[in-house]
């Protein structure tokens, strides 16, 4: 099928007058008839819902849909994209370990790898986007135990060579764990260039409406985990009986410790309801994604024209640094932000967002209405002015994130607003 149709299809296939949409299972917990069945639930000896912290078949649907549209084995939604990097890292790493992460990713990321993670004894080594082969290659250490980066960066808009990324780590053993919440399945599918693990912040253009907070991990099911580097998946797992998940589920290992492991002791499910909010919006994705691509090209042409713009950044503009790899990558489309500067800086740019009348003031961004925010003084205000730099957000950086309005109205909002700095 094509994706359009995995968004609109995949997932829940009701029969014999089960309703047609899928239903939302507020229900925390499934009853059965003897306390055996229940015990070979928990032995994982047989399959089936018996806590809604590990399964609930609204998430369970919505799960199908998301690992059809990144084309892999199995998916695990999370109550946020937070939570969903968290554990996609967790899953592999414990105290000692170390990851090696892009720097130009999502500030609120930054700070989770580098603050709490790293007081959990993990370490971290951050690389930038411009990194050489050399510098890529010394990374690497005995201990290392995953590659992270952003398929395109928030809000540095930088396209991550996949291809690249995935042979470096493969070369060293580790997976590639990619977070692919800007481009969506829709306009870029990583697992087919290599990328091992997928996250999402589903809260992002998946939801597309701005009404529920969500996460997902997406397995490929491709990686070779008994490699010597992951015996909490290839040894025996006292705490199940001795199960030892690479034998018992095969392609699907990281996924069921993902789910037997840390939704069992952390618990950070998505809720059946949020499920639900997420669907509805998967089921139009592709159409909203061509629309925010079109707009943003439109808008990114109209500001580099502009006298009062100094810079614009968006993947797709010919101007851009990012240009040949958008092509190979995301040739169809990037997303719907764009980040600029104006002349006057951090002041004007203030300025400019306070006379827009269309584009809104949020902390948000790929919503299907247009907003816009000054990162430096919000998202990433906790970074250092070098942490900023190396996560590519410049002070007078303004994100403007197009939504899926009507063109001519979101550039005449902006034009009447830079007529005014
Ligand atoms: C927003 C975002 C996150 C965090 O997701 P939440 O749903 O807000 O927890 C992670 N990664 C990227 C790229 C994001 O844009």
């Amino acid at each position: 099928m094509h994706i359009n149709t995995k968004c609109v299809q995949e997932g829940y296939n009701p029969t014999k007058g089960e309703p047609r949409v899928i239903p939302i299972i507020q229900s925390t917990t499934f009853k059965y008839d003897t306390a055996e069945q229940l015990g070979d639930l928990f032995d994982l000896k047989t399959d089936g819902f018996f806590y809604s912290r590990l399964a609930n078949p609204t998430v369970a649907a919505v799960e199908r849909k998301l690992a059809s549209l990144e084309g892999g084995v199995g998916c695990v939604l999370t109550s946020s994209g937070q939570s969903a990097n968290f554990f996609a890292v967790l899953n592999i790493c414990q105290a000692g370990d170390h990851v090696i992460s892009q720097s130009a990713i999502y500030g609120g990321t930054y700070n989770l790898f580098n603050n709490t993670m790293k007081d959990m004894g993990i370490e971290f080594t951050f690389l930038k986007p411009d990194a050489t082969e050399e510098e890529i290659e010394s990374a690497f250490r005995e201990n290392t135990k995953c590659v992270f980066a952003e398929c395109l960066s928030n809000p540095s808009l930088n396209v991550l060579d996949v291809e690249m990324y995935a042979n470096y780590a493969h070369k060293h053993g580790v997976p590639l764990i990619v977070d692919n919440t800007f481009p969506t399945p829709v306009n870029l599918r990583p697992i087919e260039y290599g990328a091992d693990i997928v996250t999402h912040s589903t809260t992002k253009y998946l939801d597309g409406h701005a009404v529920s907070l969500g996460g997902a991990i997406i397995d490929s099911g491709n990686f070779n985990w008994d490699n010597g580097k992951y015996p909490k998946l290839t040894t025996p797992d006292e705490s199940y009986h001795g199960i030892i998940y690479t034998e018992k589920f095969g392609k699907g290992a990281y996924i069921a410790k993902l789910t037997t492991h840390l939704m069992r002791d952390i618990g950070a499910m998505m809720s059946p309801q949020n499920a639900f909010y997420l669907n509805l919006g998967l089921e139009t994705l592709f159409l909203r994604m061509e629309r925010h691509c079109q707009n943003a090209q439109a808008v990114a042409e109209f500001l580099e024209n502009h006298e009062k713009v100094t810079w614009v950044n968006y993947p797709s503009l010919k101007s851009s640094s990012q240009y040949e790899k958008c092509m190979k990558y995301m040739p169809e489309g990037t997303c719907g932000v764009i980040s600029f500067g104006v002349k006057g800086g951090r002041e004007s740019a203030t300025k400019f967002m306070n006379n827009l009348k269309l584009a809104a003031i949020v902390t948000h961004v790929a919503d299907l209405r247009t907003c816009v925010i000054h990162p430096a003084s919000t998202t990433h205000r906790q970074m250092s002015d070098e942490e900023l730099e190396v996560a590519g957000v410049a002070p007078d950086l303004i994100r403007m994130s197009i939504g899926i309005e009507h063109v001519d109205d979101i550039i005449k909002d902006i034009e009447q607003s830079l007529e005014k700095i």
